[in-house]
C-alpha cells in the first residue's frame, strides 16, 4: 500500500472530522482508486484513506486505524448504522430513511436508502463500486430482511445510472410511508425516487402546523410532496410549479394515495422565473412560499446556480407574498455555508423586514461530519 504524505492543513481537517479529501489540499496527485496509508509532515502515520475521483472531493480518510475492507469490515458498519437508526426502525410511521451516510457513518463515497421492503445503494465514485459485491453481501448480513436492492450511479463515466441489484424487483412504483404520509416511490427510473428523504424534517413541520390555513406556493416542486405535507397540515390551497411535465402525474399519485381530493391544488407545469411573472400579473398572493431548486439547473432559455441567482428567487416572492407571509428557503448546494447562503437571501430581501424563524438542516439518519451537512432550510417570517 502507497504512503501519501499530506499537509499540515489537510492534517488539521482530517484532525478535525472532516473525511472528505479535497483535490485543493492534494497538489500534482496522480494515483487513484487505491487503499493508500496517510502521513503527515513528520513522517507519523495518521490512519487510512482510499482515492478515487468524485463529483465533489479526490477520495475518504477511513480510519485511524490499520484496516482491510473485507466481509467483516463492512457488516461491522453496518450494524453500527443500523443500532444508530434504531428510533427510525421501530416506527411504523416512516418506512423510509438513510441507513448508512457516507462519512457520517464511516464510509465516505456510499450511502444506502431503505424504501419499504428495498434497499438503495448509491455508488460515489468508481473505488465503491468494485467493491459492491462484498458491500452488498455484508448488507444482506446485517439486512436479511430487506427483499432486493437498487443502485444509482453518482459519478461519470458508465453508461447507466440505475440498475437492479440483488434480490427481488420491486414494483415500478410502490407507497411508503414518513410520519404516516403514504409517497409514491419508483427505484429504477433514473436517479430520482420520487421523494428527497433528506427534507423529512421539514415534511414534519409543515403536516405539524406551519402550513394550517395557509395558501401554499411551492417552487421547484418536481412530485409535490411540500405540498401533499402542506395539504395534510391543513393547507387551504396548494399550488405546485416544475418544468418537468411528468411531474404533475407524479404529483397528483402523491395526494391520491393520501386520499386527498385534488380540487384545491394545482400543478402547473413552467419555469419558475415565467410563473412568478404570471402571478404577479395575475395578482395572485400566497400565504406561503417554499423555494427548493436544484444546485444547478440549464433549461433552454436560461442556467439557475443557486450560488449566483437565488436572491433573485426571493425578491420574486416578494412580490406575491401575503404582507405577513412565509418564506420556506432551502438548498442542497454543499458549495455553500450557512452564512453565505443567508447572505445570498439578504441580497434578495433588500429593504424589506424579515425574521429568521429557525434553520433545518440534514435529519438524523443522515449522519454527517465536519463539513459534510449540505442541506440548509430556513423558514423565514416577511413583513411588508
Ligand atoms: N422540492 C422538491 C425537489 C426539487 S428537485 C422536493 O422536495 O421534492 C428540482 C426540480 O426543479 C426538478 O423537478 C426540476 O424539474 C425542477 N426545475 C429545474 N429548473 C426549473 C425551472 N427553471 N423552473 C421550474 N422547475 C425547475
Amino acid at each position: 500500500m502507497k504512503n501519501l504524505t499530506i499537509s499540515k492543513l489537510a492534517e488539521k481537517k482530517i484532525q478535525a472530522g472532516q473525511q472528505l479529501l479535497e483535490a485543493r489540499d492534494f497538489p500534482n496527485l496522480e494515483a487513484s482508486d487505491q487503499l493508500v496509508r496517510l502521513i503527515n509532515a513528520s513522517g507519523r502515520f495518521l490512519g487510512q484513506a482510499y482515492l478515487s475521483l468524485q463529483n465533489k472531493g479526490i477520495g475518504w480518510f477511513l480510519s485511524t486505524e490499520k484496516i482491510e475492507l473485507s466481509h467483516a469490515y463492512f457488516t461491522h458498519l453496518f450494524r453500527k448504522a443500523r443500532q444508530k437508526r434504531s428510533s427510525y426502525e421501530q416506527s411504523e410511521l416512516t418506512t423510509a430513511y438513510r441507513v448508512f451516510n457516507q462519512d457520517g457513518d464511516d464510509f465516505g463515497g456510499l450511502s444506502i436508502d431503505l424504501y419499504g421492503e428495498y434497499a438503495l445503494f448509491s455508488w460515489y465514485n468508481t473505488f465503491v463500486y468494485h467493491l459492491k459485491d462484498v458491500i452488498v453481501a455484508a448488507f444482506q448480513e446485517v439486512f436479511p430482511e430487506c427483499l432486493g436492492g437498487y443502485e444509482k450511479i453518482r459519478f461519470k463515466g458508465l453508461d447507466y445510472e440505475s440498475a437492479h441489484l440483488y434480490g427481488k424487483e420491486s414494483p415500478d412504483q410502490f407507497l411508503i410511508l414518513e410520519n404516516g404520509i403514504a409517497y409514491n416511490v419508483f427505484l429504477n427510473d433514473g436517479l430520482m425516487t420520487g421523494l428527497f428523504l433528506d427534507q423529512h424534517e421539514v415534511r414534519q413541520d409543515l403536516i405539524d402546523g406551519l402550513a394550517a390555513g395557509q395558501k401554499v406556493l411551492n417552487v421547484f416542486s418536481y412530485t409535490a410532496g411540500f405540498s401533499v405535507a402542506a395539504a395534510i397540515g391543513g393547507a387551504t390551497e396548494t399550488t405546485s410549479v416544475d418544468l418537468a411535465r411528468r411531474s404533475v402525474n407524479l404529483s397528483k399519485a402523491h395526494f391520491l394515495a393520501n386520499g386527498l381530493d385534488l380540487a384545491s391544488h394545482r400543478f402547473v407545469v413552467m419555469d419558475v422565473f415565467d410563473y412568478f411573472k404570471y402571478a404577479k400579473r395575475h395578482g395572485l398572493i400566497f400565504d406561503m412560499i417554499i423555494i427548493d431548486p436544484p444546485s444547478f439547473a440549464r433549461n433552454k432559455k436560461q442556467t439557475f446556480s443557486v450560488t449566483k441567482d437565488y436572491h433573485k428567487l426571493i425578491a420574486q416572492s416578494l412580490h406575491i407574498l401575503a404582507p405577513q407571509g412565509l418564506i420556506i428557503a432551502s438548498t442542497n448546494a454543499s458549495n455553500l455555508s450557512v452564512d453565505q447562503f443567508k447572505k445570498e437571501l439578504e441580497k434578495g430581501f433588500g429593504e424589506i423586514k424579515h425574521t429568521y424563524l429557525n434553520l433545518k438542516q440534514l435529519p438524523t439518519d443522515f449522519t454527517t461530519r465536519e463539513g459534510s451537512n449540505y442541506l440548509k432550510v430556513f423558514t423565514i417570517k416577511v413583513s411588508k
